[in-house]
């Protein structure tokens, strides 16, 4: 298609970023098309969209990742271009290019760039080129394995392994030292083989506690490329991230600048289109080095749009249509500070097991600086097919100590039950001494945590108390009998319970 105002989008993906998008689209006055896979017939993006189109069963392969089938409904109804989200085919090469030959706007980079960046050891290769500096490793992958000991040695313990088309933490491995090591490296080649059709493993030097940062690029189809600041994303489980937030504790105007120029060169190395996300580790010495870069929207995107007032998601759909940046590099000011919370459905006393079933109630939190981008409502199913997120807290302070401040407010008023939540979790590293002076690395949930004894914000005897108390004063207002007038015992016995909740309620709000 050729570049004009966008006037259709699907958007192939679910839950909350799916209803992110839906509204970017809605502010700009384009009309959303949900697709959906046959368990979320009646999920929040399909009722928010302006039409909804079933992609196939509830197998993620066989519904959004359904390649054909989501080109096939993007022709049908008309859709000028897709918005693939992040996760599932958002990073997919093969996927974009299908969409050029089929004439429809990928909302991302050009396919060739995907391609490119998405293999990290290619990745690797161009940040060498632009100049940046990386962890010490091989700039290969590991093809013989009677050469792995002295290739190791040259780079020293511990070390890691990583797949070279990897993602999510897969088939990466920690090694202290010679012994397991031949082990590790098949067993990460077996792993990354099965989950990406790609064995390719190579090594980096495993730095020990850095911090993650990440910068936030976007570049346009007119040879501008600009740095929206950064993130902290070190608060991870699994070498995933949980609570992310701008600007860094650590970070210095010189230091900021330093990082951004360096992901800009990366996106001119690149030929960079769109929103994207150049990764780093940074040691103690403030020394940082180039990890990846995500061709596409982070999850924790809108800590940036918080501190920056742009929106992300409608500035990829402005450079989609091949209009310039609405933005020079000097324009951008960070104002104030943000933290999101991921609020998965999982178990953190249970190793952040996904925890799966009904939402019975679902009460987000409001007022002064929150935003929630959810994905759930009251009665939302969470299925065991899909990624567990239910949605982020993004919470908006004039400095770190205000948005701490109002980020505990908030956790101590969402409500989640029917499923396990990491609100209580969230709370717990919210109010820890490390978090709090913003002394942190990617190990600190593990160093702190070691027993995971999370804290949640509100017990569950509170939680229930205050629940019943709902009922009893709706009751008591509508003038309802609270129990079969027939049996006065049990009806007393209803009353008497009802009434202790109120007074625990009351007794733990005071
Ligand atoms: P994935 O794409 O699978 O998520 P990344 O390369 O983005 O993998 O790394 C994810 C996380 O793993 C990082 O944020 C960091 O916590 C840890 N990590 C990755 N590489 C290193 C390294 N060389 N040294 C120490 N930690 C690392």
């Amino acid at each position: 298609m050729t570049k004009g105002n966008i006037r259709k989008i699907l958007i192939a993906n679910r839950g909350e970023i799916a209803i992110r998008i839906i509204r970017a689209c809605h502010d700009a006055g384009i009309i959303a098309v949900a697709v959906y896979s046959e368990i979320d017939k009646t999920a929040y993006h399909v009722r928010l969209a302006d039409e909804a189109y079933c992609v196939g069963p509830a197998l993620a392969r066989e519904s959004y990742l359904n390649q054909r089938k989501i080109i096939e409904i993007a022709h049908d109804c008309g859709a000028d271009a897709i918005h693939p989200g992040y996760g599932f085919l958002a990073e997919n090469s093969e996927f974009a290019r299908l969409c050029e030959k089929n004439e429809i706007i990928f909302i991302g980079p050009k396919s060739e760039t995907i391609a490119l960046l998405g293999d990290k050891l290619e990745a690797r290769r161009v940040a060498i080129k632009a100049g940046l500096p990386v962890v010490p490793g091989t700039d290969y992958d590991i093809q013989d394995i009677k050469k792995v000991s002295s290739i190791a040695k040259d780079i020293g313990y511990p070390l890691l392994v990583k797949a070279a088309a990897g993602g999510g933490g897969k088939g990466m491995r920690i090694v202290q030292s010679e012994d397991g090591l031949v082990e590790s490296v098949e067993s990460a080649i077996r792993e990354a083989g099965s989950a990406f059709g790609d064995g390719r493993v190579y090594f980096e030097k495993y730095l020990e506690n850095p911090r993650h940062i990440e910068i936030q690029i976007f570049a346009d189809s007119h040879g501008n490329a600009v740095y929206l600041g950064e993130r902290e994303c070190s608060i991870q489980r699994r070498h995933q991230k949980v609570i992310e937030e701008s600007p860094s504790p650590i970070m210095t105007p010189e230091l900021r600048k330093k990082m951004g120029m360096a992901a800009v060169n990366i996106a001119k190395e690149s030929k960079y289109l769109g929103a994207g996300t150049v990764e780093f580790l940074v040691d103690g010495n403030c020394n940082f080095y180039f990890l990846e870069v995500n061709t596409r929207l982070q999850v924790e995107h809108p800590v940036t749009e918080m501190v920056t007032g742009i929106d992300l998601v409608r500035e990829q759909i402005r450079v989609a249509e091949g209009k310039t940046l609405s933005f020079k590099q000097e324009d951008i000011q960070p104002r104030g500070h943000a933290i999101e919370c991921r609020i998965y459905a999982e178990d953190p006393h249970q190793d952040f097991m996904p925890s799966t079933g009904i939402v019975a109630e679902y009460r987000e939190p409001s007022g002064p600086g929150i935003r929630v981008d959810s994905g759930v409502v009251s009665g939302s199913e969470i299925s065991i097919y899909y990624d567990p997120i239910m949605a982020k807290m993004i919470v908006w302070g004039r400095d770190r100590e205000e948005s701490m401040e109002r980020t505990e407010r908030a956790l101590t008023e969402y409500r989640i039950s029917g499923v396990h939540s990491t609100i209580g979790f969230a709370c717990s590293i919210i109010r820890s001494g490390g978090f709090r002076k913003g002394e942190y690395s990617t190990g600190y949930v593990d160093h702190e945590f070691p027993d995971r004894n999370f804290e949640c914000p509100l017990s569950d005897q509170a939680r229930k108390a205050a629940f019943a108390a709902v009922i009893f004063d709706y009751m008591e207002r509508q003038k309802i009998a609270i129990a079969p007038k027939r049996n006065s015992e049990k009806q007393s016995g209803w009353a008497q319970y009802y009434r202790n909740s109120a007074v625990n309620r009351l007794d733990k709000v005071r």
